[in-house]
């Protein structure tokens, strides 16, 4: 897409799936969804410290319906595994999905039969961030990047952030 606002001052052509890409790019609202610990620090996120209204992100929705994005945060217990299913399905396209922390990744330390390892397992994950917990300066690492993937409308599809 061509830069909104041009470099004249002048007028500027794109079309319009680079225009709604452009939109989606700077919307994308996440779903309130937290499972564990690394809730925590996705609420962290909110805070005025971390500014993520500065990136259209800062609406975190009650309804899956009105959410393009499901922050797993926390392990996910196969009890849970219905509901993050039915949650998932809810969701509008397009929507996406980062796994964050170690145990939504990838079971992290529970290693034991109580525990999804991984919840990719379960629904499709477009980024993974590592650590235990990730702080929120990675959670927002993460979206910068799902922003950049919507912009270059990459395929959906895991990528890891180096937090
Ligand atoms: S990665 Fe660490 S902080 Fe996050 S849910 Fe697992 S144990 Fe808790």
């Amino acid at each position: 897409m061509s830069d909104l606002f041009g470099e004249d001052g002048g007028f500027v052509t794109t079309t319009v799936d680079g225009f709604l890409r452009w939109a989606k790019s700077n919307s994308v609202w996440p779903l309130t969804f937290g499972l564990a610990c690394c809730a925590i620090e996705m609420m962290n996120l909110t805070a005025p410290r971390y500014d993520l209204a500065q990136w259209g992100s800062e609406a975190f929705r009650a309804s899956p319906r009105q959410a393009d994005l499901m922050i797993v945060s926390g392990r996910l217990c196969n009890k849970m595994v219905p509901v993050a299913r039915q949650v998932y399905e809810q969701m509008a396209e397009p929507k996406w999905v980062v796994a964050m922390g170690a145990c939504a990744s990838t079971g992290g330390i529970f290693d034991n039969y109580a525990v999804v390892q991984g919840v990719d397992n379960v629904i499709p994950v477009d980024i993974y961030i590592p650590g235990c917990p990730p702080t929120p300066d990675a959670v927002i690492h993460a979206i910068q990047m799902l922003r950049e993937r919507i912009s270059r409308n990459d395929p959906k599809g895991g990528l890891k952030v180096n937090a």
